[in-house]
C-alpha cells in the first residue's frame, strides 16, 4: 500500500491523503483548507476509486462537492445526517455522488478495490469521528483522524491500548497539539465546573458560544446549567443536532426534555421557516417541541434573564445585543482562531463578538478537541515499529 499526502502535512485543516493499492486509490478525507498557505487544490480533480470521510468537520469533508460525481463517498451514518442538517438550515448543497453509509465498528470493503476498513469511533469534538484500520492484501495502515482522550469517549483510547490492532505498518496520526501547551482547562469535566461557577452567581443571562455539533460541550453546558438551577435554551438547529445524536445515545435522549428551544425572532423564525420547507423531515420534531411546551420567546428570556443559559453560535450576536450588556456573561467555548485573523476569512459574527468582548463579561472557557502530547504518544505506542506519518500539524 502506498500513500500520498495531498494536503494536511504542514497545516491544520484540508486533510486529504491518497492510498494506492494494486492500481486502485482511496482518498482519506477531502477537507477544506482553513488557511491560505497553499491555495492549490488541483488534487480534487484526480481520478480516485472512492473517498472515505472520517467525520463531519469541514476541514475533512468540505471539498467533496468538487470531486467527480462518479466517485462514491463512504461516510458514517450520523456524520452524513449532520452534514444533511447543514443542507436544511444553511445554503450548503450535498453533492450528487453516491453515498455509502457505514456504522461504527462494522467492517466493510471499498467496492471494486481490495481495501478493507474497520471504523473505530473516537473521542473528538464531533459526535461521530472515526479512525480507520485499513488493510489491503499486503499490509495494514491506521489513520487516527482527529482524536483526543479527554472527552466523553475517552475510554476508546484505553480500549485500543488493551486490544491493539496487530502488524500495522503505517500510522497516519493527527498532530494538531503536538507543539502546543494545554490551557487552563484539560477535560470536559473541567469545562463543566468552570461553566457552573459562572452560572450559579449570574445576575443576567449567560451565553455560551460554541459549535452546534460539539455535543460534549453542549452536554457540559446542560449539566452546569442544571446543577446551577438554570434552564438551558438553544435554537432549533442545535436542538435538531442533539435530537439526531440522541438516536444513537440514551444518555442524550434523557436530557432532551429538559432543554428549551427559542421560537420566533430573527434566528429561530427563519430556522422554523426552513424546517417547514422540509415538513416530511421536521414535522414530528417540531410538533413534539410545541406539544411538550418546550419553547420560549426572546421576551421570556429578556423578562427573567438570570434564569437562563443560552447555547449559541457567533451568529447569535443580534440576540445577545437585545440584553443589558454590562453584566451579561459571554462565554467563548470554541477555537479562538475564529476571532483572530488565523483563518482565511473570519466567520460571520466574529467581528460583532469581538466588539461585544469589551461590553460584556467575556470569558474564554474551552478545551481542544485534539490530543495533546501525552495522548499522542499513547497512540503512537499502540503501533510500535509503524512508520509515522503526521498530518493536521502546523509545522
Ligand atoms: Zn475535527
Ligand atoms: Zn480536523
Amino acid at each position: 500500500m502506498r500513500y500520498k499526502v495531498h494536503r494536511g502535512s504542514h497545516e491544520i485543516g484540508g486533510n486529504c491523503i491518497e492510498l494506492i493499492s494494486r492500481g486502485k486509490s482511496l482518498l482519506l478525507d477531502i477537507g477544506t483548507p482553513l488557511s491560505d498557505v497553499n491555495p492549490d487544490i488541483s488534487y480534487v480533480h484526480g481520478k480516485y476509486d472512492a473517498v472515505i470521510i472520517s467525520h463531519s468537520h469541514a476541514d475533512h469533508y468540505g471539498l467533496m462537492n468538487m470531486i467527480d460525481k462518479n466517485i462514491p463517498i463512504y461516510i458514517g451514518e450520523l456524520s452524513f445526517q449532520l452534514i444533511e442538517a447543514l443542507s436544511y438550515f444553511t445554503n450548503y448543497e450535498i453533492p450528487e455522488n453516491k453515498f455509502i453509509l457505514f456504522k461504527p465498528w462494522k467492517d466493510f470493503i471499498i467496492e471494486g478495490t481490495n481495501f478493507t476498513i474497520h471504523p473505530f469511533l473516537m473521542d473528538h469534538s464531533s459526535p461521530e469521528a472515526f479512525a480507520f484500520l485499513i488493510s489491503d492484501d499486503e499490509e495494514k495502515l491506521f489513520y487516527t483522524g482527529d482524536f483526543r482522550a479527554t472527552g466523553a469517549k475517552k475510554i476508546v483510547l484505553e480500549n485500543l491500548e488493551k486490544h491493539p490492532p496487530k502488524d500495522v505498518k503505517k500510522l497516519i496520526i493527527e498532530g494538531t497539539n503536538l507543539n502546543r501547551q494545554a490551557g487552563n482547562y484539560i477535560t470536559e469535566d473541567d469545562i463543566k465546573l468552570a461553566f457552573q461557577k459562572i452560572f450559579i452567581t449570574q445576575t443576567n443571562i449567560s451565553f455560551v458560544i460554541g459549535s452546534s455539533q460539539n455535543i460534549d460541550r453542549i452536554i457540559c453546558a446542560y449539566k452546569a446549567a442544571r446543577d446551577a438551577k438554570k434552564t438551558l435554551v438553544m435554537d432549533f438547529y442545535t436542538y435538531w443536532i442533539l435530537n439526531l445524536v440522541s438516536q444513537k445515545s440514551d444518555a442524550i435522549k434523557a436530557v432532551l426534555p429538559d432543554i428549551m428551544v427559542l421560537r420566533k425572532g430573527s434566528i429561530s423564525g427563519s430556522q422554523y421557516n426552513k424546517m417547514m420547507m422540509h415538513k416530511e423531515i421536521f414535522d414530528e420534531f417540531a410538533r413534539t417541541i410545541f406539544r411538550n411546551n418546550q419553547t420560549l420567546t426572546e421576551e421570556d428570556l429578556i423578562n427573567n434573564p438570570a434564569a437562563f443559559v443560552f447555547y449559541g453560535r457567533l451568529t447569535h450576536f443580534s440576540l445577545i445585543k437585545k440584553f443589558q450588556l454590562h453584566d451579561l456573561n459571554l462565554i467563548y467555548s470554541q477555537w479562538n482562531g475564529y476571532l483572530t485573523d488565523r483563518v482565511k476569512k473570519n466567520p460571520y459574527g466574529a467581528d460583532e463578538i469581538n466588539t461585544l468582548k469589551t461590553q460584556t463579561n467575556f470569558i474564554e472557557i474551552h478545551t481542544s478537541g485534539h490530543a495533546y502530547k501525552d495522548d499522542l504518544q499513547r497512540m503512537e505506542a499502540i503501533f510500535p515499529g509503524a512508520e509515522l506519518i503526521r498530518v493536521h500539524t502546523e509545522f
